[in-house]
């Protein structure tokens, strides 16, 4: 397991307890949990009600069994990553991408140890494998079988494949669509539990349901976002190569709200239906709507062509979503911030909205950068210390030369130089690269702050 996936699944986990500073959040988790498991059981329950076609022998039984509960958890597979604000808020949607991941494995094991059961029990049933010479239905399940495959193995070595992200992503629908597609197909084709008309029927409402799922994620989300175009308005060079893009909703009244430090997906010079989305964290503070601002640094293809971006084009956004954010946790006597570069984004959220409303907690900013140069919203930073009751700890790995200020790496011994003794009504957020934060959470804990009251958002999804 990578430290991304570590540090995704501790946030996640971390929250599954009643946290003192924040609201009741366990019980939650826990309803999502029990949600997931009584959806996934639905189809088989669907199944096992009425009539029964006859016993043929346990592994048989129990090869369709594995066979349904995989098709099961892969069709709540489009769930997860629907982006439904309610399902997602008790994780936050990184989480539920980790989730996501680890449950593509669980179904495709599931629908894999279903063939391979009939393979090596009832071999005769699966009859010839050349698609030419085969059943429809059966070649049907052996292709659905093959893309969820490929859907699995391009997503976990997509990096190591140099598949880049936005083909990676067409492939990836298509694979789990197809895959699914193939999948239905091949129950009804072969019929053995759905072939009474009440079972038919209810199989029917479920698949029904799925599609449904599908045809919202894809069709009619983007064409919500058609009708609610954004504005560039500005296009600001930030330090560091970084950019503020500056929005303005166009012809509608925008985001209605949203919780400082939370993030949403953008799309610019392309239409929504092509799924050419990027997430950024909005960087500006709720108080500025309808306006927003994202500071984008340039990593790619797509961030590295924003500076050229025109005012007067249009965007697109779908959002906020995630659950980085102060407004978490309300009754914190503190806030602190440990960010690295770009990650700076989310935390000037929290820190220009804590000044909009006046708030008086202590808060403390220890922002890594490689240079001095590196450092983004370097003067607005002074300015919101003389607003808020704010330390601005700059760590820098090359410092200049006469610098006083903290340098190196940041680590425990900064940590603590810095802030109070007592830092039990203290929550920190996290962002940044991942050895950065990996070695912050580290340090935290040394010194005695609760798993709980650290948060933490990694730029990167899978
Ligand atoms: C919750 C969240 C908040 C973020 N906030 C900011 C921010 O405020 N400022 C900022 O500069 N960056 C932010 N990022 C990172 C930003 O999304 C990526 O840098 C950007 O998508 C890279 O795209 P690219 O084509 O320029 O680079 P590429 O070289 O194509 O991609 C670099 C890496 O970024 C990821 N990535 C690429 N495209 C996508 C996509 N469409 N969706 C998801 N991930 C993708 C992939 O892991 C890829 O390996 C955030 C990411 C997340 C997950």
């Amino acid at each position: 397991m990578n430290d991304r996936t570590k540090e995704k699944q501790q946030n996640g986990l971390a929250t599954v307890v009643r946290h003192p500073l924040g609201v009741w959040s366990g019980g939650r988790e826990l309803a999502w949990v029990a949600a997931y498991l009584a959806l996934v059981s639905l189809p088989l329950v669907l199944l096992l009600l009425g009539e029964m076609p006859p016993a043929v022998g346990f592994w048989w039984d129990f090869s369709m069994g594995l066979g349904f509960a995989g098709l099961a958890v892969i069709g709540m597979q489009f769930a997860l990553t629907a982006r439904f604000p309610r399902l997602t808020s008790p994780f936050g949607i990184d989480v539920i991408y980790v989730f996501h991941r680890y449950l593509a494995w669980v179904g495709m094991g599931l629908v894999a140890a279903h063939f391979s059961i009939l393979w090596l029990f009832h071999h005769e049933a699966l009859g010839a494998l050349n698609p030419l010479e085969a059943r429809w239905e059966l070649t049907s399940g052996r292709v659905s079988l093959t893309m969820f495959a490929l859907a699995v193995v391009t997503s976990q070595w997509r990096k190591a494949l140099k598949l880049e992200y936005g083909l990676w992503r067409y492939a990836h629908v298509a694979f789990a669509t197809l895959g699914f597609g193939a999948a239905v197909a091949h129950i009804l084709g072969v019929g053995n539990y759905t072939s009474t008309p009440t079972k038919a029927a209810l199989w029917l409402v479920v698949t029904l349901s799925w599609l449904c799922l599908i045809l919202w994620v894809r069709l009619f989300k983007p064409w919500r976002q058609m009708q609610t175009p954004y504005r560039v308005q500005e296009v600001r060079p930030e330090a560091a190569g970084a950019i503020t893009l500056v929005l303005e909703p166009d012809g509608h009244e925008g985001m209605p709200t949203f919780k400082a430090g939370q993030f949403a997906w953008l799309t610019i010079g392309a239409n929504p239906f092509l799924l050419r989305e990027h997430p950024f964290s909005i960087a500006s503070a709720p108080e500025a709507l309808p306006r927003l601002c994202f500071g984008i640094k340039a990593l790619g293809d797509f961030t590295s062509r924003l500076r050229d971006i025109a005012p007067g084009e249009t965007a697109y956004l779908d959002g906020p979503y995630g659950v980085f954010s102060v407004d978490s946790f309300p009754h914190a006597a503190g806030y602190a911030f440990i960010v690295g570069g770009i990650g700076v984004t989310p935390a000037i959220s929290m820190l220009r909205s804590l000044a909009a409303r006046g708030d008086r907690r202590p808060l403390w900013l220890f922002y890594g950068n490689n240079s001095l140069e590196d450092v983004i919203y370097g003067e607005e930073l002074d300015d919101l210390a003389s607003r808020l009751d704010l330390r601005v700890i700059h760590v820098v790995k090359e410092p200049p030369e006469g610098w006083e200020g903290e340098s190196g790496f940041l680590d425990g011994d900064i940590l603590a130089r810095h802030l109070v003794d007592d830092k039990s009504g203290l929550v920190f957020f996290l962002c940044g690269p991942p050895p950065m934060t990996k070695a912050a959470r580290e340090a935290l804990l040394r010194l005695g702050v609760r798993a709980d009251s650290i948060r933490a958002e990694i730029f990167e999804l899978v």
